[in-house]
């Protein structure tokens, strides 16, 4: 039997099973009372929904326990990060940056103040497609990047190693594992799977059968060359989206990818 790993709001605990579970909250004060009696290994992240508040009571709290900075808007909330560089003495912090106009600074922010970023991709239209061209190439020529951009990074080492993960894995939305408890408690798929109307398949059926019979079964999904490397995560949830963007960033993650074996394997091996 397949144990979920649940994304649950703060006011869902307790659930009353042994299952792993992501909690969020616009509070993050409340946490460390609310979490006292979990069992600490069931926790395995907590997300803060809003930079506005304060962070302060998780400094010293749980030390290792993964943080995840939720933005709901890019292009105002970035300065709102400095508070929350405390966290990194103890945490692994990770900032979800929505690709909304304006997003570029708030990536450029959160690299520089050494927060990890996960980018939360939508289904970006042109002119989205253009930023993310920048970040890309950020992410790849910027030396001072030194926290990995997902997707990108995720993508970039699946080209280099010739070992594809699909973006169901990299960006944590494996509908195997993951599910979403809304704030009433009804539960989902997780991510940008919550309302697609999809039914669910047997928990023990993994990623790659999810795929193959459910995530990727769009036409245009079955010839793209980088299905193995996508999994038919931009197909979701308007199944009418035009890929044209998507996959010339693919392209040029994989174009990258060559060049860095390119480089190294051309670079003098020491003795
Ligand atoms: S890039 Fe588009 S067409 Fe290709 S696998 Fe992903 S969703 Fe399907």
């Amino acid at each position: 039997m397949n144990e979920f790993i649940r994304n649950i709001p703060l006011h869902c605990l307790p659930l009353g099973s042994k299952e792993q579970i992501i909690v969020r909250t616009h509070e993050p004060a409340a946490l460390p009372a609310a979490l006292a009696s979990e069992n600490p290994e069931r926790v395995i992240a907590v997300q803060l929904l809003s930079l506005a508040a304060d962070s302060e009571s998780l400094n010293a709290w749980a030390a290792g326990l993964p943080v995840e900075l939720v933005m709901a808007d890019p292009a105002t909330e970035f300065p709102l990060l400095y508070r929350h560089t405390p966290l990194l003495d103890q945490h692994p912090v990770r900032v979800v940056v929505p690709v909304r106009p304006g997003f570029f600074n708030a990536v450029k922010t959160a690299v520089a103040l050494d927060f990890a970023v996960q980018l939360d991709v939508g289904q970006p239209d042109p002119a989205l497609i253009e930023e993310l061209a920048a970040v890309l190439k950020f992410y790849l020529h910027q030396s001072t990047v030194a926290q990995p951009i997902e997707y990108f990074q995720g993508a970039l080492l699946g080209f280099y190693h010739e070992e594809p993960a699909s973006l169901w894995a990299i960006l944590d939305e494996d509908p195997q594992w993951l599910r979403y408890v809304a704030d009433d408690g009804a539960e989902s798929l997780n991510g940008r799977l919550a309302g697609a109307g999809i039914k669910t398949l047997a928990p023990e059926v993994e990623l790659d059968v999810w795929i193959e019979q459910v995530l990727a079964t769009h036409e245009e999904c079955r010839n793209c060359e980088f299905l193995r490397h996508c999994g038919g995560y931009f197909k979701w949830p308007r199944r009418d989206y035009d890929c044209a963007g998507v996959k010339w960033l693919f392209s040029e993650l994989r174009e990258a990818a060559s060049e860095l074996r390119r480089d190294i394997e051309a670079a003098p091996v020491s003795e």
